[in-house]
């Protein structure tokens, strides 16, 4: 495993993220998700990735029996705050001092342990002042309850703002968790630049577009069972349908050849995709059962060729 500075802060992470959104706690049983952060701990994965949202509070319930016995100091851990885990009452969303200030105890509890690593704020609250969601982020961090403090999905302008809040306040915004992959590009115009200026770095998720980027779902045909597009339980079918375009999987399908020029399957190739980005620190990995995560996580140090990473382009083009 390689492993990055998160942003412009002293703490590292593992290249390679594993996130449990969808699957643990909805899509698998917690035998398997058992199995895949086993698998991510062999493969050398340090860092895990979930929020109190996911499956109402399961998913940081299942992470954290996973990863009991593991020594603390070897782990970085992350939670988010933001969207409604359980009842959905008028104080259970957003980013009020009330909301995250509860929140966190919540998911310290789920998790089993003391403190997160880094603690994000899961989206933009548009209708709380930034001045008491940064004050109570500061707080969270003063508690000892958060070590590190990050977002997701703000824009570049929502960046700059934050940072200058946090700075005045004794703290940084030390990351971002966009999405990125081969297919969905979209920090690259403002968000990356504002944050290689902040110090911020990116940890990005669904580098393989939710499991369109492996060229298991092929033109004209139905998805195979038992993958995440056909999957009622833990709610992923409605996030994968908007991939499923015939005229976006027959391109997918070409990049097949260009991952075998590397050696590469072509999962591993579009999470090497995502890391050749310097302003990622890591790419956030999902996985339904532990093979998968064997094979994605040896995307960590593979550089692509710019004659490759051209490539992908032409056969990417707007898709
Ligand atoms: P990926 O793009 O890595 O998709 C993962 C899914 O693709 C797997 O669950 C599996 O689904 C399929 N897959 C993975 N590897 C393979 C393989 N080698 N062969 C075949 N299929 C494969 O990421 P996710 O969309 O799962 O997101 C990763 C993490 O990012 C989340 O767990 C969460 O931590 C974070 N996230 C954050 C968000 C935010 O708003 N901040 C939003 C979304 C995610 P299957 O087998 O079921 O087809």
């Amino acid at each position: 495993m390689e492993f990055r500075h998160l942003g412009a802060s002293g703490m590292k992470v593992s290249e390679i993220t594993y996130g449990n959104w969808i699957t643990h706690g909805g899509q698998v049983e917690d035998d398997a998700a058992t199995a895949c952060v086993r698998a991510a701990l062999d493969a050398g994965i340090t860092t895990f990735d979930t929020a109190d949202a996911y499956a109402n509070g399961a998913a940081e319930e299942v992470l954290g029996r996973a990863l009991k016995g593991v020594r603390r100091a070897s782990l970085e851990v992350f939670t988010k705050v933001y969207f409604p885990t359980g009842p959905k009452g008028h104080n259970d969303t957003g980013l009020s001092r009330k909301h995250v200030l509860e929140s966190i105890d919540g998911s310290l509890a789920r998790l089993g342990t003391d403190y997160v690593d880094l603690y994000q704020a899961h989206r933009y609250d548009a209708f709380t002042p930034l001045e008491e969601t940064m004050q109570a982020f500061a707080d969270v961090v003063r508690a000892g309850k958060a070590l590190y403090i990050g977002v997701s999905e703000w824009t570049a302008e929502q960046l700059r703002a934050g940072q200058a809040l946090a700075a005045d306040l004794g703290f940084r915004l030390v990351s971002n968790q966009p999405q990125y992959s081969a297919l969905w590009r979209v920090i690259e115009g403002e968000v990356v630049p504002a944050s290689q200026e902040l110090g911020i770095g990116q940890v990005v998720f669904s580098p393989i577009a939710q499991g369109v980027l492996t060229g298991k779902y092929k033109p004209g045909r139905q998805p195979p069972a038992g993958s995440r597009a056909t999957d009622e339980k833990g709610g992923g079918a409605q996030f994968v349908q908007r991939w499923l375009r015939d005229d976006l999987l027959a391109r997918v399908q070409e990049l097949g050849p260009i991952a075998a020029e590397l050696d590469l399957t072509p999962a591993q190739l579009a999470v090497a995709w995502v890391l050749q980005n310097p302003n990622v620190a890591s790419a956030i990995i999902g996985a339904s059962r532990p093979e998968q995560v064997a094979e994605n996580v040896k995307a960590a140090g593979v550089v692509i060729p710019l004659p490759l990473m051209e490539r992908i382009d032409e056969v990417l083009g707007d898709a």
